[in-house]
């Protein structure tokens, strides 16, 4: 019996950095197969190589046992790929009907057939959602997201959709309607859908699923029945590797010293109320949902989007940064998320890179020991083919390090890292951690943001967990995942599944 659908030995590279290898997933009829792992584990990616928007670099897909393979995403539709992102991809201003039909309305003659798109989107809403009629009529922007999201389900059908990817579908639900979606996707099932189900919740893995797959770090680590495994093996298998053995040493009490940064009661347009100190020698991990407000802290507190209300010392001295240029004069250095078009110049050469920072810097601020770029490119163990090298052709880890490298030639006394790991081969992660602990060595005061749970539980001196713009709360070195989780998410079930004994949910 062949699977519905058959991947194999998918592999995929971003710009010579490898982000997936060798990985086997399939799916049945009727099955709910559910895909785990850590952020940046490689989940959307494979859903979106399937979903035809991104094209493997190596390997083969099998749909009904033909070989498939998609250079567009019309493509995967036509062979009854549907995925369903995190953000809709529905009109707002058009209507539901309009929306499930967009592009392939039904026509009598040259016009479209209104009643004729609105009965069949009724039938279908009907059939998924009966307990939560949607007019065919209504303005989809109008719709609360959990509707929008069966607007959406209901589009794939109508697309005759053999198999539906759902990438972390929950993440925008309130938990009454989780249930709901719960329902939704039960029902795909018996209509003989396969259904590949991205969640980092695990009751919804234990609850929905027939098989799940692991994945980590690019690779498929296990597929497993539900029934053969448990949670807590679950997030074993996720994390998979002893934390202690991987990260640098931290600082410990003794390598903390004077207050460096103190925020009271900041706040502008995206975040407010934020009560935050960090000292020197002290790694302070952001943790926190995407649109918590994390890199809109590291803006404000860089100046690019200035505090408007509260107070930020530096030092013990109150300051206004209006603009990154004051913050890199008061010794702020910012390793942005997007090394690519905000921290590097990409045609240039490391030496001209390495001095970027500096050369913003006025007279008066500028040491002449801190010129030394062959010193720098040293202390960050760049590896390159020398200083006249164009930054664009070094490897995700060594671009990091020239943007490192280009911060220590200002002498900062804090340094904020967004996402300093991201995109950059797992092998090199290691250089770059050690390298900001080695800043924290050296007396800078480092705020590290980070999605990936490992990163901010393993590196950090205390965790400041983000939610809603505002802090949820603080947690000392060496949280759980289901601590931060639930600060996070302000819910208490979705990383403890375990908690009641370690069958399944
Ligand atoms: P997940 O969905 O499991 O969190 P992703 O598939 O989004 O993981 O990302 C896997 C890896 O691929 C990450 O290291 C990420 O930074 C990288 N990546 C994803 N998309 C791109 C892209 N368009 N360009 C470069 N790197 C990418
Ligand atoms: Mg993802």
């Amino acid at each position: 019996m062949t699977r519905l659908l058959e991947m194999r030995d998918i592999g995929k590279e971003f710009l010579g950095v490898r982000v997936l290898e060798g990985i086997d997933l399939d799916c049945d009829r009727g099955e709910v197969h559910a895909i785990v792992g850590e952020n940046g584990a490689g989940k959307s990616t494979l859903m979106k190589i399937l979903a035809g928007a991104y094209t493997a670099s190596a390997g083969e897909i099998r749909i009904d046992g033909e070989p498939a393979s998609f250079n567009h995403p019309l493509e995967a539709q036509h062979a009854g790929v549907a995925i369903i992102y995190q953000e809709f991809n529905l009109l707002p201003d058009r209507t539901v009907a309009e929306n499930v039909f967009l592009g392939r309305e039904p026509r009598r003659g040259m016009l479209v057939d209104r009643g004729a798109m609105e009965e069949r989107t009724r039938e279908l809403l009907a059939e998924l959602a009966p307990d939560d009629p949607i007019s065919a009529r209504e303005l989809v922007g109008q719709l609360p997201v959990a509707r929008q999201q069966t607007v959406e389900i209901a589009k794939a059908l109508s697309l005759d959709a053999r198999i539906l990817v759902m990438d972390e579908p929950t993440a925008a639900l309130a938990a009454h309607e989780v249930e709901r979606l719960f329902d939704r996707v039960r029902r795909l099932r018996e209509r003989g859908l396969a259904v590949l189900y991205i969640s980092h919740r695990l009751r919804e893995v234990f609850d929905l699923a027939q098989r799940v797959t692991v994945l980590k770090d690019g690779k498929r680590v296990t597929t497993k029945p539900v029934g053969e495994v448990t949670p807590p093996e679950l997030v074993r298998l996720m994390v998979g590797r002893e934390l202690d053995d991987y990260f640098p040493p931290r600082a410990g009490p003794e390598g903390r010293g004077d207050l460096r940064l103190r925020l009271r009661d900041a706040g502008n347009a995206t975040i407010s109320g934020i009560d935050l100190d960090v000292h020197a020698g002290e790694i302070v991990g952001i943790a926190g949902l995407q649109g918590s407000g994390r890199t809109e802290l590291a803006r404000a507190i860089f100046g690019v989007e200035p505090l408007l209300s509260g107070t930020l010392e530096l030092d013990g001295t109150q300051r206004r940064i209006r603009s990154p240029h004051a913050a890199i004069a008061a010794g702020v250095g910012f390793v942005t998320e997007d090394r690519k078009s905000e921290g590097l110049a990409l045609a240039q050469p490391v030496r001209d890179n390495i001095s970027l920072a500096w050369r913003g810097l006025r007279r008066a601020f500028r040491r002449e020991h801190a010129l030394g770029i062959a010193e720098l490119a040293r202390a960050v163990e760049l590896r390159s083919r020398g200083l006249g090298q164009e930054v664009r052709f070094l490897s995700g880890g060594n671009q990091q390090k020239v943007v490192l490298a280009k911060w220590l030639a200002t002498e900062p006394r804090l340094v904020i890292f967004d996402e300093p790991t991201r995109g950059i081969d797992v092998g090199a992660r290691a250089g770059i951690h050690d390298l900001i602990r080695g800043l924290a060595k050296e007396g800078v005061a480092v705020l590290m943001i980070s999605s990936e749970l490992p990163e901010v539980i393993g590196m950090s001196d205390r965790v400041v967990v983000l939610r809603g713009g505002t802090i949820a709360g603080e947690l000392a070195a060496g949280p759980s995942e289901s601590e931060i989780m639930f600060l996070a998410t302000g819910e208490r079930d979705i990383a403890a599944p375990a908690a009641a004994g370690g069958g399944s949910a």
